[in-house]
């Protein structure tokens, strides 16, 4: 009997370690883009080039000069799978970034705006005489607007940090004789119809070409091409606010460990939304949680998951069943909850999937920094596909299982994606909603 026992026990956990095996390689496989020299080169050069665009930016609005391009994004984070496609930057004004320039506002100003109910989200006041004088363009009714759109005249529209990226963009291309194809349209987008803008050049064959550049409100989007690929650069202008009590409290974070890094770090950073609204960020603490302290079990959870819903995503290209941000949330709640021993991504999985499920059935899912703000409703249209989702999950486990090789495992992945999405009508539900 305890013969057997042990039998048993041993052949579980060989398989156990066989299914994190592969996971693990199946990740590394969809990450070999992203572990290079080559992306490594990538990574640089699009950073100097959105320092090349913010230069111009401050010479044409001295109040837009930066004091910090933060990096940002799922590259930097260390959890980018698949290709080196995007890269994303937080562009901390440096006036407002000062200590004491700001005060925010909790509550809804007369500018009026839905968006400031929901949580996380504040407006701001700006503290001295001269800066309000500097910066009057820039308010509304005693708000800083989020240095974007907030009426339709063309006027507004002119003086958005955005639109300073373009117009910036096509003084280079002037200076350059490179704007023969530009399409240019000054509120909020440009393009070239052939050929591009060169913003970096070390030699004829390295160089930067800039294809496109957009204002998406409150983001600025660059489609740059380096090497071969095409790299979608986005631009989101941000102030650093040192008085993190003001907008924080540590009860509101699911875990004393993470408010202490929230707390730690001394400041947190003001993204604007829409109008007057900013959202509060913990950007800073999040990119570095998931960098270097996250256990590389759960990290590879994150990233397998990604993975996992990319190939969804794929099937029904308009609806995916989670953000990447849902399952980063997920795996940072599992983090902080996981008490297994000896983890290993077979066990850990199970229970992130469990905890998923949870979440789905009750349509609770608390961002980690702020329990106020919760994802997954359960109406949602993608709460059936969610599920699907994670029934996958679970039956590429027990297969692979069974036969725990490579090939098989690709091919298992691949089979029950596209068996389970068969199994969600999206027509359906498109109708229902519809009707
Ligand atoms: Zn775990």
């Amino acid at each position: 009997m305890a013969a057997k026992l042990l039998n048993d026990s041993k052949g579980s956990s060989s398989s156990d370690e066989l299914f994190s095996h592969l996971v693990e390689q199946r990740v590394l496989s969809d990450r070999r883009n992203i572990i290079s020299d080559r992306a490594d080169k990538i990574a640089e050069v699009v950073y100097r080039s959105v320092i090349v665009i913010l230069d111009k930016v401050s010479e044409l609005e001295p109040r837009f000069t930066v004091s910090e391009i933060l990096k940002v994004g799922s590259y930097f984070e260390g959890t980018k799978i698949d290709k080196i496609d995007e890269f994303d930057f937080l562009v901390v004004i440096k006036e407002l970034s000062k200590s004491g320039a700001i005060h925010i506002n909790k509550m809804p100003g007369p500018y009026y705006e839905g968006y400031l109910k929901e949580p996380g989200m504040v407006q701001i006041k700006l503290q001295d005489d001269d800066l309000k004088m500097k910066w009057k363009k820039y308010v509304v009714d005693n708000f800083l607007i989020g240095f974007q759109q907030l009426r339709d005249t063309h006027k507004w529209r002119q003086n958005m940090f955005g639109s300073f990226v373009l117009e910036s963009i096509k003084i280079i291309a002037k200076t350059k004789h490179e704007w023969k194809d530009l399409v240019f349209d000054p509120g909020s987008n440009m393009f070239y119809y052939r050929g591009g803008l060169t913003l970096l050049s070390n030699s004829g064959f390295e160089r930067v070409i800039l294809k496109a550049a957009e204002v998406r409100h409150p983001n600025t989007v660059l489609v740059l091409e380096y090497d071969g690929s095409e790299i979608s650069v986005d631009l989101s202008s941000a102030i650093r606010y040192d008085r993190v009590e003001d907008c924080f409290e540590a009860g509101d974070c699911v875990d004393e460990r993470l408010a202490a890094a929230v707390l730690d770090r001394g400041s947190i950073l003001l993204v604007a939304k829409q109008g007057t609204t900013f959202r509060i960020t913990f950007t800073e603490t999040e990119v570095k949680f998931m960098r270097d302290e996250i256990h590389g079990v759960h990290k590879l959870i994150y990233m397998y998951l990604k993975y996992i819903k990319s190939l969804y995503a794929k099937i029904i290209p308009v609806q995916q069943p989670f953000s990447s941000y849902m399952l980063k949330m997920v795996c940072i709640h599992h983090d902080i909850r996981c008490t297994t021993e000896n983890k290993t991504v077979a066990k850990c999985l199970d229970e992130v999937v469990d905890l998923m499920t949870d979440y789905c059935e009750n349509g609770d899912l608390q961002n980690v920094f702020n329990t106020r703000l919760t994802y997954l409703k359960i109406y949602d249209t993608e709460s059936e596909y969610r599920l699907c989702m994670l029934d996958g999950l679970r039956t590429i486990k027990e297969f692979a299982v069974e036969n725990p090789t490579e090939a098989y495992f690709i091919e298992v992945i691949q089979d029950v994606v596209e068996q389970s999405v068969k199994t969600y009508d999206i027509s359906r539900k498109y109708f229902l909603e519809v009707g």
